[in-house]
């Protein structure tokens, strides 16, 4: 069976992706990123369980949107496949997909009343209205390990993040949505900028979000200019000691 150039091209940029995501500090040995198949919105790429900085080509994995990987018998897959799964389903919209357990996320998913808002213009992909929350103890009971292990929490997750581009999984961490794999990248960079931003600010006293207009504004402006990062992240990432 042959693999079209399209399919080729996109599981080595979702390598790049890997290695970004390690080399920015949003994944460790944890956290993965997919894209949508380019040929067929009802599979996705995914590289099998390992440390993303390890990826390569030969680790991207097909699976269809039940989190079933297309060529059975092969190796381990991730345990929260099925947040990419569900999500792709659900938002047709969506072409890739960063789940992460960036740090400085992790606090706006615990204490009530506090809001993942955006901070500043980077960060007006996230709702004004302040990202949602993710509570897992409403579907899966007082005693989860807090993963999304079945295809019945990653549609209840996906219900969570609704129409917007992140959603925070309580005591756990994030996943963000996006229309393409550079613009997921850099959603999952700038949500975790966003996150510390907005706790230093926070220290100062009572803080200005950006308004429902301003995140519109914003994100329309930015979306020209995502290959700017990403180039830079590439270089950096390859440049990174873990490439040698
Ligand atoms: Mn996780």
């Amino acid at each position: 069976m042959s693999v079209s150039e399209a399919v080729t091209s996109l599981i080595r940029e979702l390598v790049d992706a890997n290695h970004i995501l390690f080399d920015q500090s949003v994944v460790d040995g944890f956290g993965h990123v997919s894209a949508r198949h380019p040929e067929r919105p009802d599979r996705f790429l995914l590289a099998r369980s390992m440390a993303p900085a390890l990826v390569t080509e030969k680790d991207v994995l097909e699976f269809d949107l039940d989190g079933n990987p297309v060529i059975p018998g092969g190796p381990a897959p991730y345990l929260e496949r099925f947040i990419h799964g569900e999500i792709y389903r659900k938002r047709p919209d969506v072409m890739s997909v960063v789940h992460s357990h960036s740090p400085s996320v992790v606090p706006f998913s615990v204490v009530p009343g506090i809001k993942l808002q955006p901070v500043c213009h980077m960060c007006g992909f996230l709702s004004a209205k302040g990202t949602p929350i993710f509570e897992i103890r409403d579907f899966a009971g007082p005693g989860s390990d807090l993963l999304i292990t079945s295809g019945k929490l990653g549609a209840a997750l996906a219900d969570s993040l609704g129409e917007g581009s992140a959603v925070l999984m309580r005591g756990h961490g994030s996943t963000v949505v996006a229309s393409t794999l550079r613009q997921a990248v850099f959603r999952a960079v700038y949500t975790e900028v966003g996150a510390r931003l907005q706790m230093e600010a926070m220290r100062l006293g009572p803080v200005t979000f950006l308004t429902e207009e301003e995140t519109v504004g914003t994100t329309k402006t930015i979306s020209a200019q995502y290959d700017r990062s990403w180039f830079l992240w590439l270089k950096a990432a390859r440049n990174s000691p873990m490439s040698q």
